[in-house]
């Protein structure tokens, strides 16, 4: 993932010209929930956060990143601009400036008053072009880049965007998740396996990255090994798809998994390890009792160590 290279310390929200907002560099292995896990990491204290701007998301299309526009108030059109308006003192004909000529002389368009500058009344106001009106002030509008929906600005969903950037105690969790994948890294490399990280597999008809691929082409045997703070049913599952005929690993950084994860590690016959406090694998773990089911914080953990 971006953020354990170093290459990309923040995650700044992007809006792209649809006005779709997204965290590209989140997205990419958190996926659409990318939003929300950088808010439970920010909760966890693993990111800071700071605000960004505010997004308004479409009533109609889901899009995010609605424009506020002026609309003409008789017609809804967006096409009503700014206008000086004069107002003709015999018949109260409100119309833009330049309909009062007549061959450079002032001249009500409706009733063909003749008009001084000093007998008409003028007001800044808005002409429409669509439907001709004028009006003292437009209505307040968001407007939808994506499928041109206009609406009121209640109708509209706030959501705020905020930058995203790992804070100290996220780079040390992040650098203990490194540390972990390179302490299984040489440990296979010492018994006869060439090692890759990052490696992508295919498994079960989708490409799936896993941590530490490990292969020993003498013996014609491989390994594939996942590093998690918080293991999730999810996680373990795409191992076992992973490993194909080969062998899988778990290495849990926390020293526990849940108990669904140790029964489907025990059936399905992957090895769990753990790091000690100096790092070191060990064969120890201890089994916590509880729901596996994924929260956005621990689909970030398994992310985030990708
Ligand atoms: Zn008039
Ligand atoms: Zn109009
Ligand atoms: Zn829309």
């Amino acid at each position: 993932m971006d953020l354990s290279d170093g290459v990309v310390e923040e995650y700044i929200p992007d809006v792209d010209e649809s006005g779709q907002v997204s965290y590209p560099n989140a997205e990419s292995t958190v996926g659409e929930e990318a939003n929300a896990v950088l808010e439970g990491l920010a909760d966890r204290d693993l990111l800071y956060q700071e605000f960004e701007e505010k997004v308004y998301i479409c009533p109609s299309c889901d899009t995010e990143g609605m424009q506020y526009t002026t609309v003409c108030p008789f017609c809804e059109s967006p096409y009503a601009v700014e206008a000086e308006l004069l107002e003709c003192r015999e018949c109260k004909t409100k119309r833009p400036r330049d309909e009062f000529y007549e061959r450079d002389q002032l001249e009500c368009p409706s009733c063909n008053a003749s008009l001084t500058e000093d007998n008409v009344y003028e007001s800044e106001g808005y002409a429409c072009h669509d439907c001709e009106e004028c009006a003292t002030s437009p209505e307040h509008r968001l407007w939808c880049r994506d499928c041109d929906r206009i609406t009121l600005l209640e109708n509209g969903t706030e959501r705020v965007l905020c930058r995203y950037g790992l804070n100290q105690t996220g780079y040390e969790w992040l650098v203990s998740q490194l540390e972990a994948r390179e302490t299984i890294q040489e440990a296979l490399a010492s018994r006869g396996f060439e090692t890759r990280t990052d490696e992508r597999v295919e498994a079960g008809g989708e490409t799936t990255t896993i941590h530490v691929y490990g292969e020993d082409p003498l013996l014609d045997r491989s390994v594939v090994v996942d590093v998690h703070d918080l293991t999730t049913l999810e996680d373990i599952e795409r191992l076992q798809t992973a490993r194909g005929t080969g062998s899988a690993i778990l290495v849990t950084t926390s020293g526990s998994v849940d108990e669904p994860i140790a029964n489907f590690a025990r059936d399905h016959g992957i090895k769990i390890l753990s790091t000690g406090q100096d790092g070191s694998l060990r064969s120890e773990f201890d089994v916590s009792e509880g729901s596996s089911k994924p929260t956005l914080i621990q689909r970030f953990t398994s992310a985030v160590s990708q």
